[in-house]
């Protein structure tokens, strides 16, 4: 069960910070707000903490620079007002570190860079590096290249995904909203708050509405979706206020948040980058045979797949669908869509007169595979609100 552990006594956090956190409309970057946290960040640290931070506001920050009228921007117009804050945001972030002698080391991330193994690698070992070095990791997503078919658009799951990254064992989601209500509060007054979370049932992911404000993107569905990615790796999440100075020791003083219980059985590193995919390649639809197959922790033969949609090539990420729609895995594919197509439904025995080659029996090895258990429900995570475009 979730047991509320004081902050100390977690290895390393990742603190995502939201947009109108740092950022007023009009006044610009909130300077006084920015210190505290540092002071606080500063506070856990001297308790041999690793401290990461992903920080939003470069949008929020280059509107108010630039001037620009309130209302959706062109995605050129956010990527110009991204250029313009983001610069100025890190800055800030490592002006106010410094304060108490933190270096700050900024990361800007894309979505290939966590999608694509060997640049999640890459990306993996120069925050570890910084980390090593005592160094604050200030990350955003790299919003000046990153177009929509390409982009998180939201920090709530980047984040998640830094943490699961970098084995972070909690993820502190500030924005302002205090934690997960049964409904959206503002609509429905019989919303009842949720201190502590468990598991992420259906039931929880239908409580979480759309997008929370303006200035802000992610609103209870991405929190929800980082929630699925940081707990099924042991990471452990808290949703809470950062509306009030110091929200870190808020939390401390027992500010109310909702805190999310990690899985107890964390899979794999390798796992755990399979299951956090965003965009699966193709999938392969099953017959029962093969759930159950799967149910019992066995590899997916081609004789259990019925039909496969998608172009994809070996070893990218699938998604394995039911006989009822529901996908029920995911994991890497031994064979490229073609090759996949024409050896569906048959005998593993029979691939290589097939084929003309020998391959891999199973079409999804089971230690490429995490099974729903394990992973989110919904390969829909980045059709998202239009705000996002
Ligand atoms: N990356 C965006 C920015 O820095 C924020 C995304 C979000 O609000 O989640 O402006």
């Amino acid at each position: 069960m979730t047991s509320r552990k004081p902050l100390g006594r977690y290895r390393r956090i990742v603190i995502k910070i939201g947009s109108a956190l740092l950022v007023d409309r009009k006044a610009g970057l909130k300077k006084a707000w920015l210190d505290a946290m540092c002071a606080d960040i500063s506070g856990l640290k001297a308790k041999g903490i690793d401290v990461l931070v992903v920080s939003s506001g470069a949008i929020a920050l280059g509107r108010s620079v630039l001037d620009l009228p309130s209302g959706a921007l062109k995605l050129e117009e956010s990527q110009a007002a991204a250029a313009v804050g983001q610069i100025a945001l890190a800055r800030a972030w490592s002006e106010s570190l410094s304060r108490d002698e933190i270096v700050a080391g900024q990361i800007l991330l894309t979505l290939g860079d966590t999608e694509e193994r060997r640049r999640y690698l890459n990306a993996r070992a120069t925050i570890n590096q910084l980390l090593k070095i005592g160094a604050v990791p200030i990350i955003n997503e790299n919003d000046t290249v990153a177009t929509s078919e390409i982009r998180y658009g939201d920090n709530d799951r980047l984040a998640a995904r830094v943490a699961t990254m970098t084995g972070a064992d909690l993820l502190i989601l500030l924005s302002d909203i205090d934690g997960l209500y049964t409904a959206p509060p503002h609509l429905d007054p019989n919303a009842t708050f949720l201190e502590t979370i468990a598991e992420i049932t259906p039931e929880i992911e239908a409580m979480a509405g759309g997008a929370a404000s303006e200035l802000s993107r992610g609103g209870m569905r991405t929190k929800i979706d980082a929630g699925k990615i940081a707990t099924t790796s042991g990471c452990a999440m808290i949703i809470a206020s950062g509306k009030t100075d110091s929200p870190l020791s808020e939390i401390e003083n027992g500010a109310r948040s909702s805190w999310f219980a990690p899985s107890g059985t964390p899979v794999t590193a390798r796992k755990t980058w399979i299951a956090g995919q965003l965009q699966p390649a193709g999938e392969l639809h099953v017959d029962d045979g093969a759930v159950t197959a799967l149910g019992a922790g066995k590899s997916l033969l081609p004789a259990g797949v019925r039909s496969i949609s998608g172009l994809f090539s070996r070893g990218d990420t699938v998604a394995i669908i039911g006989p009822a729609g529901r996908e029920i895995a995911r994991g890497l594919v031994s064979y490229d869509a073609e090759d996949a197509r024409r050896i569906a439904g048959r005998k593993s025995a029979e691939i290589a007169a097939i084929l003309g080659y020998a391959g891999r029996a199973a079409m999804v090895h089971r230690d490429d595979m995490v099974t729903n258990a394990q992973i989110r429900s919904k390969s829909d995570r980045l059709k998202k609100d239009a705000s996002y475009a």
